[in-house]
C-alpha cells in the first residue's frame, strides 16, 4: 500500500501477527539521572503537590500490581507488595524529604533522592537478611516514585488508562511481567527476534510484535498514533484515514480466516489417513490453562516456570511454588502437564533475581540446568514442589538445556533425594512421575540414544537448537538473517533426533516455535513427530493443517526436503506445500 502524506512508514521484522492501532507508549530503559535545579519560593507549593501526586499514583500502581499477582498466583504471595506499601508510606522518609525541601531551595526529586540514599546507606551498615530485603524494597519503591514525579513511564507501568502500542529499544520478559496486558495492543522494538522470549510472549497474547526498527526512539514519539501491520512488519506513524481504512479491511479478512481455522477445533486430532497427533499448549502460568484450551488440546506440553519466577520478582518459596504447580495440575483436569524446571539465563533476566553479574555471552553461559545443579537449594525447592503437585494431576518433569547424560543423572539424583524427603515427611507424590529431557543443544541431539537411558521422553526445543546448531544468538538482530530454521543442518538434526528417540522407544515431541509454524508442521509430521506443543493462539491453524495433511504427503515432503542443500529452496518448498494445502479453504 502506498504511503500517504503526513504519515511515515517504518519497516521491521514481524515476529507476531496481527493489526493494531493506538497511541505509542515509549518505554525508556536506562536509569534516568535525578535532576538537580534551584526552586524559587513561589514554586514550592507546586513542587510539593507534585510529590504528593507521585505518592498517590505510586500507591495505586502498587495496588494494581498486587491485585494482578493475587489473581494470578495467590493472595499470600501478593503480600510482598504490602511491604512496598509500608515503605512508600514511611512517615520518616516523607517528612525528611519535605523538611529538606522546605529548608533548602532545591527541587523535590533531588531532596527525595538524597533522603532515600541516606536511608539505604544506613541500612547497608546492618548485616541482616531482613534489612537487605527492605533495601531492595526501598530501591524499587523509590524508583517508582521518582518516575512518577518526573512524568516518565518507568519500567513498572501502573495505571495505564487507554490501550497502547509499546515502543522501546528492547522489551524483556521481565518488562512484560509488569505491564497491564489488557491495555497492550502491540509491541514495536529496536532489538529482538523471532524466538526471543518477548516475541514468544507476544504470540501467546495474540498481539502483533515488530522488531528490528533502528533508532526507534527518534522515529516514534510517545503519544503519537501508530498503526502496526504484524503481517508484513510495517509500522505507520501518524497513519492517514486511508491507511486506517485499508487495515480495517485487512483485519476483517484475517478474522474470517481465523474463523475457518477454528472449525478444526472440534475435529478429532488425526490426519486424513488416520494418524493420531497430540496438540499441547505452552504456558507461563496456571492462568494460561483455560477451560477452552483444555477442551481442545491434550494437555500442557511446556510450562516455562522461569516466567512465573520473573513475575514473582524473586525466588518463590516451596509452598508458593507448590500452589502454582498444583493449580496447573488441577486446571489441566487430569491431562498431562509438563513442568520444565527453571530455565533462567539467556534473555530471561537473571539480574532481576540478583544472582550473578551480567555475563558476556549469557546464552552459552550460566543458564537453566547449569545454574540449577549449581544451586541445589533453589533446585531442591522446585523439585519438591513439583513432586508434591504431582499428587494432584498428571505432572511430568522436563529438564532444560541438557548437554550431557551427567547432568540428567545429577538432576535425577536430586529428584530421588526430594522423593526420599517427601516419603520421610509422609507427603504424597506420583511414584511413576516421568522425567523428560529437552533436546536443544547439539551435544544432546547427537547423543539421544545415550540420554534415552536416563529419561522417559524427549521434547525438542527448536528455538535453542537452531541457535546452538548455527552458532547464531537468537536475540541478536545483527545476525537475525542467519537464524535459519530451514538450514539443512537444522533439518537434519531434528530428523536425526526424532529417529534416534524412536529407535530408543522414547516419545518425542516439539515444543519450540517450529511446532507452531504452519510451514514447518507438515515437515515435522513427515519426520515422525506427532506431539506438537505451542501457545494456544497457534492451535487452531496448526490443527487445521494437520487435519488436512496425510502422513504419506508429509513423508514425501520430508524426503524431498532432506535431499535439498539450500535454505532458500527449502523455504520455498515448505511455503508452497503450505499454500497449496490451505489455499482451497481460505477466503481470497
Ligand atoms: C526452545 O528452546 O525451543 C524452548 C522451547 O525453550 P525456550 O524458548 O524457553 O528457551
Ligand atoms: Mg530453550
Amino acid at each position: 500500500m502506498n504511503q500517504q502524506p503526513g504519515e511515515s512508514e517504518l519497516k521491521g521484522l514481524s515476529v507476531s501477527k496481527g493489526i493494531a492501532h493506538a497511541e505509542a507508549f515509549v518505554l525508556l530503559h536506562k536509569e534516568v539521572e535525578t535532576p538537580v535545579y534551584e526552586i524559587r519560593d513561589d514554586e514550592k507549593p507546586r513542587e510539593l503537590e507534585k510529590f504528593q501526586s507521585a505518592l498517590i499514583k505510586t500507591r495505586s500502581d502498587i495496588q494494581r500490581l498486587k491485585d494482578e499477582l493475587s489473581q494470578s498466583v495467590g493472595e499470600s504471595e501478593a503480600s510482598i507488595f504490602d511491604a512496598h506499601m509500608l515503605v512508600l508510606e514511611d512517615v520518616a522518609v516523607i517528612q525528611e524529604t519535605q523538611t529538606m525541601f522546605e529548608r533548602g531551595n532545591y527541587n523535590i526529586e533531588y531532596c527525595y533522592a538524597k533522603v532515600i540514599d541516606r536511608f539505604i546507606e544506613a541500612f547497608e551498615r546492618i548485616d541482616d537478611p531482613f534489612i537487605r530485603e527492605r533495601i531492595s524494597d526501598l530501591k524499587d519503591v523509590s524508583r517508582r516514585v521518582m518516575a512518577n514525579m518526573m512524568g516518565i513511564e518507568s519500567l513498572k507501568m501502573g495505571g495505564l488508562v487507554d490501550p497502547i502500542i509499546l515502543v522501546s529499544t528492547d522489551f524483556t520478559p521481565a518488562d512484560f511481567s509488569m505491564i497491564d496486558k489488557a491495555k497492550l495492543l502491540a509491541i514495536v522494538t529496536e532489538r529482538g527476534s523471532q524466538t526471543s522470549h518477548t516475541a514468544i510472549l507476544a504470540r501467546s497474547l495474540g498481539i502483533p510484535c515488530i522488531v528490528g526498527i533502528s533508532d526507534i526512539l527518534d522515529k516514534i514519539p510517545s503519544g503519537e498514533p501508530v498503526l502496526v501491520d504484524g503481517y508484513k512488519g510495517n509500522v505507520f506513524v501518524n497513519p492517514t484515514d486511508r491507511t486506517i481504512a485499508y487495515y480495517t479491511e485487512v483485519a476483517t479478512v484475517q478474522k474470517s480466516i481465523a474463523q475457518v481455522y477454528a472449525t478444526s477445533l472440534n475435529l478429532p486430532p488425526q490426519t486424513p489417513d488416520g494418524v493420531k497427533f497430540n496438540i499441547d499448549i505452552n504456558i507461563s502460568a496456571p492462568v494460561d490453562i483455560t477451560e477452552e484450551a483444555m477442551k481442545y488440546c491434550d494437555g500442557v506440553g511446556l510450562f516455562r516456570t522461569e516466567n512465573f519466577f520473573i513475575n514473582y520478582g524473586s525466588f518463590p518459596d516451596e509452598q508458593t511454588q507448590f500452589k502454582t504447580y498444583k493449580a496447573a495440575a488441577e486446571a489441566a483436569g487430569g491431562k498431562p502437564v509438563v513442568i520444565r524446571t527453571l530455565d533462567l539465563g539467556g534473555d530471561k533476566n537473571m539480574n532481576l533475581l540478583k544472582l550473578v553479574n551480567e555475563e558476556e555471552n549469557p546464552f552459552m553461559g550460566y543458564r537453566a540446568i547449569r545454574f540449577c545443579l549449581d544451586h541445589e537449594d533453589v533446585f531442591m525447592l522446585q523439585l519438591r514442589a513439583i513432586l508434591r503437585a504431582s499428587a494432584f494431576g498428571k505432572v511430568k518433569i522436563l529438564l532444560p538445556m541438557i548437554s550431557s547424560i551427567r547432568e540428567v543423572e545429577r538432576a535425577r539424583a536430586l529428584i530421588d533425594r526430594a522423593k526420599e524427603q517427601l516419603v520421610a515427611e509422609g507427603a504424597d507424590y506420583d511414584k511413576n512421575i516421568e522425567i523428560g529431557v529437552m533436546v536443544e543443544v547439539p551435544s544432546a541431539a547427537m547423543t539421544v540414544d545415550v540420554l534415552a537411558q536416563a529419561c522417559d521422553f524427549f521434547s525438542i526445543g527448536t528455538n535453542d537448537l537452531i541457535q546452538y546448531t548455527l552458532a547464531v544468538d537468537r536475540v541478536n538482530d545483527l545476525v537475525a538473517n542467519l537464524y535459519e530454521p530451514t538450514h539443512p543442518a537444522v533439518i537434519r538434526t531434528i530428523d536425526m533426533v526424532v529417529k534416534a528417540a524412536q529407535r530408543a522407544g522414547k516419545p518425542v515431541g516439539v515444543c519450540g516455535e517450529l511446532a507452531a509454524d504452519p510451514s514447518f508442521v507438515p515437515l515435522l509430521l513427515g519426520m515422525g513427530v506427532t506431539e506438537f506443543s505451542m501457545s494456544y493462539t497457534a492451535v487452531s491453524e496448526v490443527k487445521f493443517l494437520l487435519c488436512k495433511t496425510t502422513l504419506e504427503e508429509a513423508r514425501k515432503l520430508r524426503d524431498e526436503v532432506m535431499e535439498m542443500t539450500r535454505s532458500r529452496h527449502i523455504i520455498s518448498k515448505l511455503r508452497s506445500f503450505h499454500y497449496e494445502k490451505m489455499q482451497p479453504y481460505l477466503p481470497s
